[in-house]
């Protein structure tokens, strides 16, 4: 997994911004999601990293288009992400818990932060759980497979409900 650490002592407390719009660094970071999850030409994304007494505060935002197979229906689904945050991450619960890999570390005495685990983070936040290609997809059906946004297939016609297709082959015994 991609990562980029760099010493909180050289960050000054005024805080300093990054920045991360490369667009193959965003198809990295999606791919690392697991999912077909493909982002669109220019993804941005604007960090500012504030080392405090206690831990580090960061605040930024994520904004582009990302696309994904639609979960009912599998044709293209996009989703417009515009994802604000504020989070704090405190130096005892790394201290505690001590975490190998998150996004502080201690190390021969100083701190070091992940800023691209920040973002990692903060994108699988902004993302639904399942991208769909409009609010109203009808998906497939369930019979035939068809994608039922284009055409209204015919099982309903044909066979009626193939639930009920078992009850019309039964034969009624009358002795
Ligand atoms: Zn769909
Ligand atoms: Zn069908």
């Amino acid at each position: 997994m991609h990562e980029q650490w760099l010493p909180i002592s050289d960050i000054p407390v005024q805080g300093r911004e990054f920045y991360f719009e490369d667009d193959r660094e965003w198809a990295g970071l999606c791919f690392e999601l697991g999912e077909d999850y493909s982002p669109l030409a220019g993804m941005t994304a604007v960090l500012t990293v504030f080392p405090q007494k206690q831990g580090v505060y960061f605040k930024g935002f994520i904004t582009g288009l990302i696309e994904s197979p639609c979960f009912r229906c599998l044709e293209a689904g996009q989703v417009y992400v515009d994802h604000h945050f504020d989070v704090f991450e405190d130096f005892e619960e790394y201290r505690q818990e001590s975490l190998a890999a998150g996004i502080l570390k201690f190390e021969n005495g100083s701190w070091s932060v992940n800023i691209l685990q920040v973002i990692r983070e903060q994108l699988v936040l902004a993302l639904p759980n399942k991208i769909l290609c409009s609010p109203d997809c009808l998906g497939l059906c369930p019979a035939c497979g068809e994608n039922m946004n284009l055409d209204m297939c015919r099982c309903e016609t044909d066979a009626g409900d193939p639930r009920l297709q078992i009850l019309r082959n039964l034969k009624i015994k009358t002795n």
